[in-house]
């Protein structure tokens, strides 16, 4: 099966790179695809959040990086993907990706797989890793070690 992994990862941290592991693990091809949503303020670009993920997962051979604009739904038929991987860490993640899940089962004919956070990242969001960095807080327990870089060029004067 080709899977799509698709979010802001704005940062990338180390949950969403747990989840692409995994998921790279099950699927025969996994794109990772960064949501290209213009109403959002960026932390990182766009460029920089592809090039980081394509540097994070040189490793795996059958994962690829892409970018899309627009719905999910549309991508994935777009790219002929059957299956969406989406991460839980919460009762609250379940409640609002179950919605998600419908939505884009009958909208678009896509099966969404859910895999649960794993306990060492379980506590981490994009939000807290920006947060983090606002309070001026190490962030290098949160994001791999190219993304930690990233961020302190970023917010050096
Ligand atoms: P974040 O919430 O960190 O900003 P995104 O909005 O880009 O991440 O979410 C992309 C996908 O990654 C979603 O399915 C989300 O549930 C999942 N995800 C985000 N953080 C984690 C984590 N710590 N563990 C597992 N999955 C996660």
């Amino acid at each position: 099966m080709i899977a799509l992994y698709p979010g802001s990862f704005d940062p990338p941290h180390l949950g969403h790179l747990d989840i692409i592991r995994r998921a790279a693990a099950i699927a025969e091809r996994l794109i990772v695809a960064v949501a290209v949503n213009p109403d959002k303020s960026l932390f990182l670009s766009i460029d920089q959040r592809v090039s980081l993920l394509r540097d994070l997962t040189a490793g795996l051979a059958n994962v690829e990086v892409d970018r899309y604009l627009g719905a999910t739904v549309a991508y994935a038929a777009r790219r002929r993907i059957g299956v969406l991987i989406r991460g839980v860490r919460s009762g609250q993640d379940l409640e609002q990706e179950r919605a998600l899940a419908i939505v884009n089962r009958t909208l678009g004919g896509l099966e969404t797989v859910l895999l649960p956070a794993a306990a060492e990242t379980v506590h981490l969001s994009g939000r807290l890793v920006r947060e983090a960095l606002a309070a001026g807080l190490p962030v290098d327990a949160l994001v791999p070690a190219p993304v930690a870089a990233a961020l302190r060029a970023r917010t050096s004067p």
